[in-house]
């Protein structure tokens, strides 16, 4: 492993969630996958451990560490071989939470941050609405002030972990159309008037559920406006840096785990009297998606170190989440063809990985909006 970054600290606790991954998630994903969720108590097992806060200060229940303990978070997760416990997972520690770190208040913390840490109440962030994803400034969900509370009406659509939330990090909007009228609010969702319309079945991610959610004329306190209202639309923006650098780290340790995987499967898988691996094809094929694959790490390594010194990361986090984004579906689907007919049957996690990983390049912004952002950054967007 490499030690530029990681300390002996970080591998004594790569090591302590290795294990706990071959425990406490591999023997129950066949079961999760079928039921399409997975057991509750995952989250409070993973808080006990200390793992969903392991970069948050202790004030809020961290551990106090650095970014990189959220990347060895991040890529252990995968050899679950089960994206779906490990995107609800990520959307608790490192989407739904950081932003209640970066600008909540102490009753914010109290509330929301410190019991999702201990996976006593489990978080979502509802960004996406029906007719809206990637263009996040056309929410059409309202709140709206009366008195000293919002009152909030309209719908959200594919909100990880929105089946069983107890709260949600809420877009909503409070003033005029476009990005400037747009907030963040910590929407408990025992108020009266929120429904859970309905559960989305997808395509992968069986295991993580997935909602639509409704709204209607839920009442919930002022004082649980994160920062100062219409600036959301700024929150959601810098909110989304840790959304898709982590969504680049588990793409890249899950290429890399599918890999390691499908080249291990091809030495022992024989055709024409040798193993696979000693058809060129392969070992060619191997060989070059190794290599991108190191780009990969690379580059999003370049991204975390620029994120954890609390540097502008942009430009690199977006480059990281299209590139490592785009290798993991083009990793997969290379393995699953050198498994041939295993490759399409649930007996290998190659299957599941391959269907699951197709969310990576729309989840968290699309790889065509990253090129947007690139396009911007780089000065000719
Ligand atoms: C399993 C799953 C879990 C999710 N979890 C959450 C969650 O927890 N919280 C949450 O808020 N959201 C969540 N999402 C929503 C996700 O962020 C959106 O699906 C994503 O941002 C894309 O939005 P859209 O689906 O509305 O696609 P659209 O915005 O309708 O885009 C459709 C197509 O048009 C392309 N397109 C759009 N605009 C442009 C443009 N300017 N230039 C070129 N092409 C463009 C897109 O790239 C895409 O290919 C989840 C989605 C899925 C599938």
């Amino acid at each position: 492993m490499l030690t530029t970054f990681f300390g002996e600290e970080h591998e004594i606790f790569r090591k302590t969630l290795r294990e706990w991954v071959q425990k406490e998630l591999v023997p129950h994903v066949d079961r999760w996958e079928k039921a399409e969720l997975f057991d509750r108590d995952v989250f409070t097992k993973a808080g006990q451990m200390g793992f969903l806060g392991c970069h948050y200060p202790e004030d809020v229940g961290g551990s106090g560490g650095d970014y990189w303990y959220s990347v060895v978070w991040g890529e252990e997760l995968v050899r679950s071989s089960c994206a779906g416990v490990n995107m609800a997972l990520a959307v608790q520690s490192d989407m739904a939470t950081p932003i209640i770190n970066d600008i909540g208040t102490r009753y914010h913390k109290d509330e929301f941050l410190v019991p999702a840490i201990k996976g006593e109440k489990i978080a979502a962030l509802g960004v996406s609405e029906p007719n809206c994803g990637s263009d996040v400034a056309s929410i059409r969900t309202t709140a709206r002030r009366v008195g000293d509370e919002y009152v909030i009406n309209g719908s959200k659509c594919w909100i990880t972990n929105g089946t069983r939330a107890d709260f949600i990090t809420l877009a909503v909007r409070t003033g005029e159309a476009g990005y400037g009228g747009i907030s963040l609010v910590l929407f408990p969702t025992n108020v009266k008037g929120f429904k859970v319309t309905k559960k989305i079945h997808k395509a992968g991610n069986h295991s993580s559920d997935t909602a639509e959610l409704s709204f209607e004329d839920c009442h919930i306190p002022v004082k649980n406006l994160l920062g100062e209202e219409n600036h959301g639309f700024y929150y959601i923006m810098t909110n989304f840096q840790g959304e898709r650098l982590i969504a680049a780290v588990k793409a890249v340790a899950g290429a890399q785990w599918a890999l390691d995987n499908t080249i291990r499967y091809c030495q022992e898988r024989t055709a024409f009297g040798r193993p696979i691996l000693k058809f060129q094809v392969w070992r060619h094929t191997f060989a070059e998606l190794a290599t991108e694959i190191e780009a990969a790490r690379w580059l999003t390594y370049r991204a975390c170190d620029l994120f954890n010194r609390k540097q502008d990361a942009t430009k690199e986090i977006t480059m990281a989440k299209l590139f490592a984004g785009e290798l993991l579906n083009k990793v997969t689907d290379r393995c699953l063809q050198a498994h041939g007919g295993f490759g399409y049957s649930d007996e290998f996690p190659i299957s599941r990985q391959w269907r699951d990983s197709r969310l990576i390049t729309i989840g968290g912004g699309t790889s065509e909006i990253m090129k947007e952002i690139l396009s911007k950054r780089l000065g000719w967007g």
